[in-house]
């Protein structure tokens, strides 16, 4: 097949013990921890889930060197466990929700936070601070079927080895199934979509040189420098 322009390569995240997962497009779930939805000034009383997205080609492997981005002064890290879709479906009930569940990773949903902010205020977009090049960073993805659906467990990110966010899924306002449930009734999910299911509070800035390790039980760590 002959194209117009060079077409775009297919992103790929690796799939600890099988094929590559490819990836379709990217949903992030907003304020969906209680602590880091009172940080950010708002209420957590279990207002709706919202949901924005990055590029496909955000996504940045694990080992990487993140390049800080152009246009910030306040690059913040939000540590998230993320949901690997697997199966197709839309208006999929909660109790069926797992079923579309490929698999999990661990996430860093990297936020230009003053562009973010200015989007708030101003009422434009979110992109800018959110779908930047690189600003999805992502580990290794463990099957649902090797390691089970991710309920609970310790959630967090060290920078320089000083921890930075720490919580627990079980702390989540929404769980995986309520936000794949959520989400479908919006959207047509399909394989390889992922979810990046949101940050527990402690959300911070990171500077060039800084050394980041992201962790959730029973998955492969996240490790990246940003340059
Ligand atoms: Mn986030």
């Amino acid at each position: 097949m002959a194209y117009a322009v060079p077409a775009p390569a297919l992103v790929t995240v690796p799939v600890v013990g099988g094929d590559p997962f490819p990836v379709r497009r990217i949903y992030c779930v907003g304020r969906n921890y209680a602590a880091h939805a009172r940080e950010m000034g708002t209420d957590p009383d279990r207002e709706p889930p919202f949901f924005f997205m990055k590029p496909a080609d955000s996504i940045l492997a694990n080992h990487s060197t993140m390049t800080y981005p152009p246009k910030t002064k306040n690059l913040h890290h939000e540590i998230e466990l993320v949901v690997a879709i697997g199966k197709q479906g839309k208006d999929i009930p909660v109790a069926d929700a797992l079923d579309h569940v490929y698999g999990y990773a661990v996430g860093l949903d990297m936020t230009r936070r003053d562009l973010q902010n200015e989007a708030k205020t101003t009422g434009r977009p979110w992109e800018m601070g959110k779908g930047f090049d690189q600003s999805a960073p992502i580990a290794p993805i463990h099957k649902a079927s090797d390691v089970g659906h991710i309920d609970k467990g310790a959630i967090w990110v060290k920078v320089n080895g000083t921890t930075k966010q720490t919580g627990d899924i079980s702390d989540l306002i929404w769980s995986v199934a309520e936000s794949v449930s959520y989400l479908s009734a919006l959207m047509e999910l399909c394989p390889g979509d992922l979810i990046y299911s949101g940050t527990p509070e402690g959300v911070a800035a990171v500077v060039r040189g800084d050394k980041l390790v992201g962790h959730v039980d029973g998955l492969t760590d996240l490790e990246i420098t940003i340059g």
